[in-house]
């Protein structure tokens, strides 16, 4: 490594800060700059893969992941109307014996608190909040980011982990909206104590129904359920995670599902109600400009239907930083981390919009030809549900 490494990154999202506690680790000096004034409570549940697991350990994080953590015992598919299972496949110990980690469902807001603290606890990371980086030049082999607070820095290398309506990303490909997928997310808290004692089990739960599905999975160690229910819809195009949403619109939506989702919807802290539009792009077939490039939503927005954005952001980070720390020039670094990145993400991206068709069967010849299969294999032959999942979940980027 001849080239020093002073890093800055465009935003301190799961993405970015993963991204600076790995840099740190190869011994570069790491500046995050992010958009918001605090780092504060925001969004909700978000399951955490193995592949997303194993770099998180790395990182040192695995006793904090454990503590903020729930490992659901099972992935189960059930029909949204009726609420018959189709398959309840173990997770747990069999997906730790697996794929060599455990599969954790968090709540955003304590997995981000892991990762600022640790940034912040960290001599070679500088966190600056309340200032967004407006744009990106290279000259002669430097970096300058302008800020919105009309200064500018200069790097050896800079990552734009700005979300998908990344700044960085206008700077180096132009204007490009993101795509309205044509899908709404419903978001919702319930405090487990509201609950009666089995009416959620502990399991990673999809909900599938007409034009439409939910997902149930318990965070913060078993505290609340997280509940998300996604309709197809073209009324409602605003996103983010602080958007409002009306509990009764909410329950409108999902009126002919079956008593479960409702008793947990009724169950439900109200301030906790979140509608959100649902945006991803097309894989982007270049991700990098010089010593400029990009990392998780920025480059790789996808509908959240693989429950793999984070984790893609995180493996994202990870090699990223070991390119970095191999190469001496920064420019060679992004080509080689998005080489070994792009055809990955993409294929994720695709499959996320594919369970969209999936999981949205209301007609009863379209669920049997769909979930008569899943079922069947469910009762013959069970590790036949696991194959389809093994190319995502068994990927462990720090070993490559
Ligand atoms: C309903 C829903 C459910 C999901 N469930 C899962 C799941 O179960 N598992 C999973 O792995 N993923 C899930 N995801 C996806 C996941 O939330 C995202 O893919 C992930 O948060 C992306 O992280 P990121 O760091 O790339 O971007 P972001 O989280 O968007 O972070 C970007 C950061 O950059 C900051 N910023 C923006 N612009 C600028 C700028 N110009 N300058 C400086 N800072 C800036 C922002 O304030 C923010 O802090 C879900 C998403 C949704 C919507």
């Amino acid at each position: 490594m001849s080239e020093p490494k002073n890093v800055v990154i465009a935003g301190a999202g799961i993405g970015g800060l993963t991204a600076a506690l790995a840099c740190a680790k190869k011994n570069m000096t790491v500046t995050v700059i992010e958009r918001a004034a605090q780092l504060g409570e925001v969004g909700a549940g978000l399951q955490i893969a193995a592949n997303g697991t194993h770099v998180l350990e790395k990182l040192g994080l695995g006793k904090e992941l454990e503590n903020i953590g729930f490992r659901p015992e099972a992935a189960t598919l059930r029909l949204g109307q009726s609420g018959r299972t189709i398959f309840s496949n173990p997770l747990g110990d069999a997906a730790r014996e697996r794929y060599g980690a455990w599969y954790y469902h968090v709540h955003r807001a304590d997995l981000h608190r892991i990762l600022a603290e640790a940034a912040s606890a960290n001599p070679n990371i500088d966190l600056q909040l309340g200032k967004a980086v407006t744009g990106v030049v290279e000259n002669a082999g430097v970096v300058t980011a302008t800020l919105s607070d009309g200064t500018s820095m200069t790097c050896a290398a800079l990552i734009g982990a700005d979300g998908i309506h990344s700044s960085v990303r206008e700077s180096l490909f132009g204007k490009d909206a993101p795509r309205f997928t044509g899908n709404v997310a419903w978001r919702l808290l319930v405090p487990a104590e509201n609950l009666p004692a089995d009416l959620i089990p502990p399991h990673a739960t999809v909900w599938t129904g007409p034009k439409g599905h939910t997902v149930t999975y318990y965070v913060r160690g078993g505290e609340l359920v997280n509940f998300v229910g996604i309709v197809e819809r073209e009324d409602w195009q605003v996103e983010g995670w602080l958007e409002s949403g009306d509990v009764k619109e909410l329950k409108q939506d999902f009126a002919s599902w079956c008593s479960t989702i409702h008793q947990l919807i009724d169950a439900a802290d109200e301030t906790t109600c979140f509608k959100w539009a649902l945006f991803d792009r097309d894989p982007l077939p270049v991700w990098s400009k010089g010593r400029v490039t990009l990392l998780g939503d920025a480059c790789h927005p996808m509908l959240p239907f693989m429950a793999q954005g984070a984790c893609m952001a995180i493996e994202d980070a990870w090699v990223l930083a070991t390119e970095l720390s191999k190469a001496d020039d920064s420019a060679q670094a992004f080509l080689a981390y998005e080489e070994l990145r792009k055809k990955r993400t993409a294929r994720v991206q695709m499959a996320a919009r594919a369970n969209a068709r999936r999981f949205h069967k209301g007609r009863p010849a379209g669920q049997l030809t769909t979930y008569g299969p899943m079922w069947l294999a469910a009762q013959v032959k069970p590790d036949l549900l696991n194959k389809p999942f093994d190319w995502i979940y068994g990927a462990n980027v720090t070993k490559a």
